[in-house]
């Protein structure tokens, strides 16, 4: 079953997209935690940071520098932001292809305590 962001990839449902290149997607969050909350993907198939190879490597270098322009970007750089992985179960991880959330615009909270 492919999941809501391979059909967002495919644009077989929108997105408010802000950047793509060639490998990777952005795109805002649907449910915004914050004024910026952003979705940087790769754009093959990969469930989650368990399934990464050694060669991937490079790729989610790629998403990290993403983010960092996005920010920019955004203008939210100096103020700073979060960059979160969420992975499986325990982490939270809804869908089952590798995002990194860019949030920011605003003094986030620091939850990460055990629910
Ligand atoms: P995670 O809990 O880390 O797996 O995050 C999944 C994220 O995807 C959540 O923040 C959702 O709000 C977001 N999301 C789910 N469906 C869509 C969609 N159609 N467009 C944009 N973001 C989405």
């Amino acid at each position: 079953m492919p999941t809501v962001f391979t059909k967002i990839i495919n644009r077989e449902i929108p997105a408010d997209i802000l950047y793509e290149d060639a490998d990777i997607l952005a795109f805002r969050d649907i449910h915004p935690l914050a004024p910026v909350h952003i979705l940087i993907i790769p754009k093959r198939e990969i469930p989650s940071i368990n399934d990464l190879k050694e060669g991937d490597a490079l790729l989610i270098g790629r998403m990290i520098v993403v983010a960092r322009d996005l920010a920019t970007r955004l203008n939210i750089s100096e103020k700073g932001y979060k960059l979160l992985f969420r992975v499986g179960r325990d982490g939270g991880q809804e869908v089952p292809h590798i995002h990194l959330h860019l949030i920011g615009g605003a003094r986030l909270h620091e939850d990460i305590r055990p629910a």
